[in-house]
C-alpha cells in the first residue's frame, strides 16, 4: 500500500516511466515538482508540450528538428556527399561539439538486436539505402556505438552498401568497447574519425 495520496502518487509512476529513474529518484523529483513555484512549472510544462508539438523529423536525414530539413541538411556549407551513421539524435550532437566534421548525417533511431526484437526493418536503414541509391554519396561512415548491436548494425550495413560501389568506413576502436559515443570526449571521438578505416 503507498503512504502517499493518490496525486502524488500518479506523478511518482509519471516519472518511474522514464529512462534510468528509479523508484528513489522518482520520488524525489516528483517532491522537487511539488515544491517548485507555479510559474517554474507552467515553463516545465510548456517546454515538454512544445517539444513534442513542433519538433519533427528530418526527412532526409531523420534527426529530430523544428524544421524540415533539419539545420545541417539544409546547411550549404556541409560535404552533403559524406554520410555518418548513428544510432540517435545525441550521437548527432556528441559529433557536433567536435567541430571537425563537415559531413551530413543519418539517424538510424536505434540498432539491431536480435534479443530486443528490433530488426533491419525497425531502424532507419532503408531509408539510408533510398538515400544513397539517389546518388551522389561519396562515402558512407559507420559510426554506429562500438558494441555488439552496433557492430552488427555497421557489419549489415556494410555488406549491403558495398556493392552499390560506395567507400563505406567504420569509425576507429579509441572509443571503448561497450562505450557510447554520446559520452566519449571530444578528443577521443575526433581521434576516431580520422582513423576510420574502409570495411
Ligand atoms: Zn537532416
Amino acid at each position: 500500500m503507498s503512504y502517499y495520496s493518490p496525486s502524488i502518487e500518479k506523478l511518482i509512476e509519471c516519472f518511474e516511466r522514464l529512462p534510468s529513474i528509479g523508484h528513489k529518484s522518482a520520488v524525489r523529483l516528483a517532491f522537487h515538482i511539488l515544491s517548485q513555484s507555479d510559474e517554474d512549472t507552467k515553463d516545465f510544462i510548456n517546454s515538454i508540450l512544445s517539444a513534442k508539438k513542433n519538433l519533427k523529423y528530418c526527412s532526409i536525414c531523420y534527426n529530430i528538428s523544428d524544421t524540415d530539413p533539419c539545420n545541417i541538411c539544409s546547411n550549404k556549407n556541409r560535404d552533403s556527399k559524406t554520410i555518418c551513421v548513428v544510432e540517435n539524435v545525441r550521437d548527432i550532437v556528441a559529433m557536433e561539439k567536435t567541430h571537425e566534421y563537415k559531413g551530413v548525417y543519418h539517424v538510424l533511431h536505434g540498432s539491431i538486436s536480435p534479443m530486443n526484437g528490433i530488426g533491419p526493418d525497425e531502424i532507419k536503414i532503408k531509408e539510408l539505402l533510398d538515400r544513397i541509391r539517389q546518388g551522389n554519396i561519396s562515402e558512407i561512415i559507420l559510426a554506429t556505438n562500438p558494441r555488439v548491436e552496433g557492430e552488427a548494425t555497421a557489419m549489415y550495413i556494410a555488406k549491403l552498401i558495398k556493392p552499390l560501389g560506395i567507400k563505406v568506413t567504420r569509425i576507429a576502436h579509441g572509443i571503448p568497447i561497450g562505450g557510447d559515443l554520446e559520452y566519449t570526449d571530444e578528443v577521443t571521438l575526433i581521434k576516431a574519425m580520422e582513423g576510420r578505416r574502409e570495411i
